[in-house]
């Protein structure tokens, strides 16, 4: 049994709902595998207190903050400093709190990045489709725009693949190949026709709604990867049946497992424990299933 002392430093999640959340298992699990002297516990935080909350984590010196919906944008507001890329975003998922001055950044984005690379893929001078142009989809295809060759953002609601294709530009300027269209069929079976890397960073798919799919199985192919975000279930309908085809895929678990390393680093300077956390993170999901 693990002692919590007076030095003990506080970590935390807020959020609405959270009583789903693997981030404690995950955290808790790093910390204790490094024998570090860190908790991490979650607060349920309704969008109208977010304010009230921020304050009490700043006077009672909670010392690291993951930061998760519907709080990732309104939490700015509140924060004493942003790093370059929470700013170019428009969104922060974790905070550090440094002698009191609470400073914002986004790990969604590096998190995603990393998930790719260490399921072997570099993401360097390829075609990359993104499904989606919500909070997730801004912060990955900011970062993979600096890598890919190509990236193209498709959407439900075309506006907002525009609109963060006109973003990215505005940042990248000429440097970075991005375009945006509507998340249809046709336009996917052109898409996909040419790409390396598929991820899907809409909710479809997502538990309770798990036998949908953002892209039909006749419009995958063997020489794709395939990356959903989408951690709940582990195995979404559209990884399923990229695995039936024999495209390789990678899960939202993996995503999730890394921006929270990268959290971890922020917070204590140190590497995590990527394995240890992603262990810890299956054994919950079976005991939950069980
Ligand atoms: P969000 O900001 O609400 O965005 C949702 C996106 O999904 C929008 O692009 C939306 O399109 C699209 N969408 C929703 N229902 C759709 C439908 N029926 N058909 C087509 N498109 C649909 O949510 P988010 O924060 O980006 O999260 C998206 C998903 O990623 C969630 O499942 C979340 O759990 C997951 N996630 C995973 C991680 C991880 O670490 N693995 C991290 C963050 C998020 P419109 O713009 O047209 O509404």
């Amino acid at each position: 049994m693990r002692v919590i002392s007076g030095k003990t430093r506080v970590c935390a999640l807020i959020g609405d709902p959270i009583e789903h959340t693997l981030s404690p298992i995950i955290q808790n699990a790093a910390f204790q595998y490094l024998g570090l002297d860190y908790v991490y516990v979650a607060f349920n935080v309704r969008a109208e207190h977010l304010g009230e909350a921020v304050l009490g984590i700043k006077r009672l010196g909670v010392y690291g903050l993951n930061v998760t919906m519907p709080h990732k944008i309104n939490i700015i507001k509140y924060l004493d400093e942003l790093n370059e890329e929470a700013m170019r975003v428009g969104s922060v998922n974790t905070v550090l709190n440094r002698d009191g001055r609470l400073i914002g950044y986004t790990t969604d984005g590096v998190g995603a990045l990393k998930a790719l690379k260490y399921a072997g893929i570099d993401p360097s001078s390829k075609k990359i489709v993104i499904l989606g142009a919500g909070g997730a989809s801004r912060s990955i295809s900011f970062k993979l725009a600096e890598y890919a060759g190509e990236l193209v953002i498709l959407n439900r609601t075309v506006g907002r693949a525009e609109e963060l294709a006109n973003n990215i530009r505005e940042i990248f300027g000429g440097s970075v190949n991005v375009r945006a269209g509507e998340l249809t069929d046709e336009r996917l079976r052109i898409e996909l026709e040419g790409a390396d890397i598929l991820i899907n960073a809409t909710s479809v798919g997502m538990r309770p709604n798990e036998n949908e799919t953002p892209v039909k199985r006749c419009l995958l192919h063997k020489d794709l990867v395939i990356f959903d975000i989408v951690y709940d279930p582990l195995e979404t309908r559209l990884l399923r049946e990229a695995r039936l085809i024999g495209a390789k895929t990678i899960d939202g678990l993996w995503m999730l497992i890394h921006q929270g390393a990268e959290s971890f680093k922020i917070w204590t300077g140190m590497e995590a424990p990527v394995e240890v956390m992603r262990e810890a993170a299956l054994k919950r999901i079976g005991e939950v299933e069980a």
